[in-house]
């Protein structure tokens, strides 16, 4: 009965040792990488917020500080032309002056009690004698005080913010007062102390709103004068409060933005970064992590494969061989236990090859045990059954001695079963020592033996008989005498087609050779002749 090993479902051990590598190492890249992503975002977040804070305070100073100058700059000039009557010739050459010598504005202009101007600087706006109707002219006019406006259309139609200092005379009689213009959408002195910071690489930039939550300044100048005080940042503004917080604009974009105020002139810095910005940077990082990893994971999973298939290839030798085993493998040699590096491995190959062997060669003993004869070592008689029919169906001509000892229980008698047993080995021998490589020695039964000889004709066949008596006759054998036996000898097919009456005719020649006298051979083709005679 042969064994043969079902091929059963599961997964190799180097692609399970494989995939838990892979696996781990993606779970801790990604840990790694959410951690990483998270906390380089966090910190990202939080410096901006703060960095965008300090720079709305640095701003708001620097604002301050330029709206006190502007204010301080019209003061000078409104108290220069206190003693002045207020007209064009008085006054241009002045007022040209002060502009040369001014920073600030981007025109100057006098306008006098009653609202009319007077003169303004430079000179070509063709303004002289007009009466602007301006909130800024009317509150400056009402207020008589310094006034700063909100964005307004100038009759000049340009986008501006008026900044005003009234004028007095010696008895402090209101005259009028002189105004200093600030062109919101042109090169203005914003653009000049404030502007250098108005973008970077970030995308973070500011702007300034007054006190109404009107853009007075934006490096989109499309957006100036327009009111954002709606966004929450705007609102604290206008109530006179700087911090730092993430925010919403109007525009729905999210802003990391730090705002601080300018009390001189009720405006307010807002210094923003666009959150995607920071979302941008950190995803670089991951990018970076990533490409920087990967050739390490390659590496990794490379390694865990081989060392995996390493680790298995002892257990698929067992498995093979203890395979090849079970199907019955004539040419199976003695499992070798050659080394791994694993020491489970060669443990377990080291116990299972003695298990293996020991299996081997008690199946090899088996074997052995299961064709022979115990005492003799001779074909048994079933075997023998076996070989003649295997011959008779391939149609192998063989030719059969059957032998017998004569008076072999005067033999017993005279020196014991056991001693008769010895000389059963004896004879055994010398049939052995006398059979052709080809030849079969068989105990058939007590004191009977065969002999089987494939392609011998009979004649051969009584030849090889007569060699083993002669030589039995002139034998000393283990009781100290020479025994002697009579053989009968017959041919398939000649003389038989089937095996039974084979060995039928081969027994008859023996009895006449018992018959005869015994100590000789009989050919059962000359009975035959015999029986004709
Ligand atoms: P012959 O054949 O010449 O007619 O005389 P024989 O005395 O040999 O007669 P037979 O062949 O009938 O003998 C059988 C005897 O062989 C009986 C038994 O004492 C002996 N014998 C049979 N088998 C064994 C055996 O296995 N061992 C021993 N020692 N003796 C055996
Ligand atoms: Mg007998
Ligand atoms: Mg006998």
């Amino acid at each position: 009965m042969i064994y043969k090993i079902r091929p059963r479902k599961g997964f190799k051990l180097s692609s399970i040792i494989s995939f838990v590598v892979i696996l781990s190492v993606l779970i801790t890249i990604f840990i790694s990488t959410v951690i990483g992503y998270n906390t380089e975002r966090k910190s990202l977040f939080n410096n901006t917020i703060e960095l965008n804070g300090i720079a709305a305070l640095n701003l708001s100073k620097t604002t301050q500080s330029l709206v006190i100058s502007m204010q301080k700059s019209l003061e000078v000039t409104a108290n220069y032309f206190s003693d002045t009557e207020l007209n064009d010739e008085n006054v241009l050459s002045q007022l040209d002056f002060f502009m040369g010598t001014s920073p600030y504005f981007n025109s100057l202009t006098i306008v006098n009690k009653n609202g009319v101007i007077v003169s303004t600087s430079p000179n070509n706006l063709n303004l002289i004698g007009s009466k602007p109707t301006s909130e800024a002219t009317t509150e400056s006019l009402r207020l008589k005080k310094p006034y700063i406006s909100k964005p307004f259309h100038a009759i000049t139609n340009r986008l501006i913010v008026m900044v005003s200092s009234p004028i007095f005379d010696r008895n402090g009689n209101y005259k009028g007062f002189v105004g200093g213009s600030i062109y919101l959408q042109q090169a203005n002195i914003f653009r000049d102390i404030l502007g250098v910071q108005a973008s970077t690489t970030s995308g973070s930039y500011f702007y300034v709103v007054d006190s109404s939550g009107y853009l007075i300044y934006h490096p989109d100048k499309d957006r100036i004068s327009e009111n954002v005080s709606g966004n929450p940042v705007v609102q604290k503004l206008m109530k006179g409060m700087a911090g730092a917080q993430r925010v919403i604009n109007s525009q729905g974009q999210n802003f990391l933005a730090g705002f601080a105020p300018v009390p001189a002139a009720g405006w307010g810095i807002v210094s923003q970064t666009p959150q995607n910005h920071i979302t941008n940077i950190s995803e670089n990082v991951i990018q970076e992590m990533v490409k920087f990893s990967a050739p390490f994971v390659l590496l990794l999973v490379i390694l865990s494969f081989w060392l995996s298939r390493k680790l298995a290839h002892p257990l698929n030798r067992l498995a093979t061989y203890a395979s090849r085993l079970s199907g019955g493998d004539e040419k199976l040699k003695p499992l070798q236990a050659d080394v791994s590096w694993n020491y489970e491995a060669n443990q377990l190959v080291d116990t299972v090859a003695v298990a293996f062997n020991k299996l081997r060669a008690q199946k090899e003993e088996l074997h052995a045990e299961a064709n022979t004869d115990a005492l003799t070592g001779l074909t048994n008689r079933r075997t023998m059954g076996a070989i003649t029919t295997l011959w008779k169906q391939q149609g192998t001509p063989f030719s059969v001695i059957i032998m017998d000892l004569d008076h072999f229980k005067n033999v017993n008698d005279r020196h014991g079963h056991q001693m008769g047993d010895e000389v059963l080995k004896f004879v055994a021998g010398i049939m052995v020592s006398e059979k052709g490589p080809e030849d079969y020695c068989c105990r058939f039964g007590g004191e009977e033996f065969t002999m089987l000889l494939p392609h011998a004709t009979e004649a051969e066949a009584v030849q090889v008989a007569e060699r083993i008596r002669l030589r039995i006759q002139q034998s000393v054998t283990p009781i100290g005498e020479s025994v002697t036996m009579s053989l009968g000898v017959a041919t398939f097919p000649d003389a038989a087609e089937e095996v039974v009456e084979l060995f039928k005719f081969a027994d008859q020649a023996l009895y006449q050779a018992k018959r005869d006298g015994r100590n000789r051979t009989v050919a059962y083709s000359s009975l035959m002749n015999m029986a004709r005679i």
